[in-house]
């Protein structure tokens, strides 16, 4: 199997409550702060810095106050001008990419785990744009080998060449952690242990990977985000005129093949999958997409394989 090799890690970046109502990672970071205050230095082999991303709306306990921060983080917006009527999320950002980044430079921390929560019944997900990136195959692997009470799924955000837009994207490899479901501004202990494992078993990733072992490569299954679907709307208000099948809500991941229930509208009336290719729906019911037009994204599913990796210790 084809090897590379890659310099040690020097920084890994752990961020919650970039949106502002997700609260596991909003509990999380304090308690991770605390193991770091109790065990000083020796608590993780790699240097740790944490964040929470967006105080103001944490607390509101609202996803953000002027706009979601995590749309702002491409090259236009972190290096447009500020003035007092920047949006603040816009700000923040730009301090967040001189804290993390730049995006793009050799000073940008190796790894940001961005912690999400979602309300749809998605388990632990990985989001990532990185489709080339072994670091990002590697810790996925990791994380599904490790973690066995709850669906591990890596999604691929199938947007080339556009440019990621996410907090995570201003590390040299982002992972973003969404677990769920778990509505927004609610803490279940669940959901918090399963994040909880994720973020120790990449923090114990990246310290087998830097004492120089060899980790070896393999293969995964991805699924790549193809569209997304919007609700029924009326033309006139834009209001959805329809929810999510209750044969459809929870089943994230499944099959929807030409002719399965998807909505169901206000009068009763079944409205069914109309695409010609059979694909799998996330994000279903997702609060936070109500606004942005969604209710569920369709991913084909792939196996992609990935390289045996080694850090250079010379
Ligand atoms: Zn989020």
């Amino acid at each position: 199997m084809e090897m590379i090799r890659l310099p040690a890690l020097r920084r890994v970046a752990i961020c919650g409550g970039a949106h502002g109502n997700e609260m596991t990672g909003i509990y999380l970071v304090p308690e991770l702060e605390r193991q770091q205050k109790e065990k000083g230095d020796a608590a993780w082999s790699v240097p740790l810095t944490t964040v929470l991303s967006n105080p103001h709306a944490i607390k509101a306990c609202s996803r953000y106050i002027d706009k979601d921060l995590n749309r702002c983080f491409t090259s236009p917006i972190l290096s447009s001008p500020i003035s007092e009527d920047t949006p603040y999320e816009v700000q923040r950002a730009q301090e967040l990419n001189s804290l993390l980044g730049p995006k793009g430079s050799e000073d940008a921390v190796d790894i940001i785990i961005d912690l999400h929560n979602t309300t749809a019944n998605m388990g632990l997900s990985i989001i990532s744009y990185e489709w080339s990136n072994s670091v990002c195959f590697q810790i996925f692997k990791h994380l599904q080998d490790k973690i066995t009470n709850v669906p591990v799924r890596l999604v691929l955000i199938n947007v080339p060449p556009v440019e990621a837009f996410s907090l995570e994207s201003v590390a040299k490899c982002g992972v973003s952690l969404e677990v769920g479901p778990q509505p927004q501004g609610v803490v279940r202990a669940d959901i918090f242990n399963i994040m909880k494992q994720g973020v120790d078993a990449v923090l114990d990733w990246t310290e087998t990977f830097n004492s120089g072992k060899i980790i070896e490569g393999g293969e995964v299954e991805v699924y790549l985000i193809q569209k997304s679907m919007d609700y029924p709307r009326d033309p006139k208000t834009g209001k959805p005129t329809a929810a999510i099948h209750p044969q459809l809500q929870d089943q994230d991941f499944c099959l929807l093949q030409r002719g399965d229930p998807v909505f169901l509208t206000s009068s009763g009336e079944t409205l069914s999958y109309e695409e010609e290719e059979p694909l799998h729906p996330l994000s279903i019911n997702e609060a936070a997409y109500y606004e942005k037009g969604i209710a569920f994204h369709l991913a084909s599913k792939k196996t992609l394989s990935f390289p045996s990796i080694q850090a250079k210790t010379d």
